[in-house]
């Protein structure tokens, strides 16, 4: 029998299934890698917008991290949606308890593609303090960057001077996502930073569709099964953005508002 590949998501609840845990489980599983998840909260959203967030108990949040934690040996954490500050430190301090060792990709997410806010301001100091420390990789968009960095990103260089001052809050490498800057070849350029401190760029066409949710969510969980199967960093991150680069140019519009990715597995 061939052992498959575990990722543990850590992550919200996207009833319309574009984003969230939904979206991030059926990338894991396209990847032929296993996934288990552990809900942070609750939205009630649909393609056009996030109507409601529910915040669970942190103490049944602590509880899901620990029983799975104690249980289950993953090759990597993949973080997405934390909603306020207690459930940020609720995993840090299970992550510090546990002297947790796994690779841990974080998506610092913070306001969704529809434009409602999916992390309270409040969480932000936390978020730089007590997770990205403790990421081997952060996959923040442009916005995310500048809350992060606090530099404002106009282009190449400043994303890569971006993503510098993030790594220097302790995350071993930083892949910025440049798909919400105009760049004049009309391309999406992402810049990544390795843990060898060495810059790539990962380039993709832009695709021409009016909106389209959970491409984040979706590309950290590509990323999180590509290093669950050992591939490098690098091959991880380019192999990811060609994933989502033809879920993106197989758009479906399944509801009234943002089109969601196309995926396949081949
Ligand atoms: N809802 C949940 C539960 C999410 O985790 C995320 C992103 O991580 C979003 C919504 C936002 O996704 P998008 O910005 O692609 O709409």
């Amino acid at each position: 029998m061939t052992k498959i590949s575990k990722v543990l998501v850590i992550a919200g609840s996207d009833p319309s299934g574009g984003a969230g845990m939904q979206a991030d489980l059926r990338v894991i599983a396209l990847h032929d890698v296993y996934g288990a998840g552990v809900i942070t909260c609750l939205t009630a959203q649909n393609t056009q917008k996030v109507y409601e967030i529910f915040d669970i108990p942190i103490e049944f949040l602590r509880k899901q991290i620990v029983v799975v934690l104690d249980d289950i040996n993953f090759d990597v954490i993949k973080i997405g949606m934390l909603a306020n500050l207690e459930v940020i430190e609720c995993i840090a301090n299970e992550l510090d308890k546990r002297n947790c060792q796994i690779p841990i990709i974080l998506d610092p997410v913070m306001v969704a593609t529809s434009g409602d806010i999916l992390l309270k301001e409040n969480a932000i100091y936390s978020l730089k303090n007590r997770l990205a420390s403790k990421a081997f990789l952060i996959t923040p968009n442009i916005n995310e960057a500048e809350i992060l960095s606090e530099i404002k990103i106009t282009d190449l260089f400043s994303m890569q001077e971006s993503a510098r001052k993030i790594k220097a809050l302790g995350a071993k490498a930083v892949l910025i996502k440049g798909g919400h800057l105009n760049f004049e070849d009309h391309k999406i350029h992402n810049i990544l930073l390795d843990e060898n401190d060495k810059i790539h760029i990962i380039s993709n066409p832009r695709i021409e569709v009016e909106n389209i949710h959970g491409t984040g969510c979706s590309l950290a969980s590509a990323i999180s099964a590509n290093l669950a199967k050992k591939y490098d960093l690098l091959s991880a991150c380019q192999s990811a953005n060609n994933f989502i680069f033809y879920g993106a140019k197989n758009f479906q519009k399944i509801g009234k508002g943002s089109c969601v990715l196309g995926l396949s597995s081949k």
